[in-house]
């Protein structure tokens, strides 16, 4: 098989996104029961690849990166960022994590991250204002 388990914070991040109601989340929940994952980048932070078992063949309509989206903060003095979920033809594609400063961040704890739905997502419980 390729790839290696997620590590129990990314398969937690990853349940706790998915979690979310928006338009394509069932088919990524279904992709994510058995998804592996790779190191995503080289600059050291937690970015990981996602690789879906191809014996999953349904697809995803969501947009990439899909519409939820973590506002990470920054513990002890270190730099927060944001942790976003792409996808890649209908397929888990990336977790990423990335830093509002040059530091690269590691994948953080999920009790750093607040999880935010775009106004505009189908399902979506805000309304804009006018
Ligand atoms: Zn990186």
């Amino acid at each position: 098989m390729v790839g290696r388990e997620l590590s129990g914070v990314e398969r937690r991040l990853l349940s706790e996104l998915l979690a979310h109601d928006f338009s394509g989340v069932v088919a990524l929940r279904e992709q994510a029961v058995a998804v592996r994952a790779r190191a995503g980048c080289t600059c050291g932070c937690g970015t990981i690849d996602l690789i879906v078992d191809e014996r999953v063949t349904v697809l995803s309509e969501a947009e990439s990166p899909v519409p939820v989206s973590g506002e990470v903060s920054g513990i002890d003095g270190t730099a927060g960022g944001g942790l976003i979920l792409l996808l890649e033809d209908g397929r888990l594609g990336a977790l990423e994590i990335y830093s509002y400063e040059d530091e690269p961040l590691p994948m953080p704890e999920p009790a750093q991250v607040t999880w935010v739905l775009a106004a505009d997502a189908d399902g979506a419980e805000l309304t804009a204002d006018g």
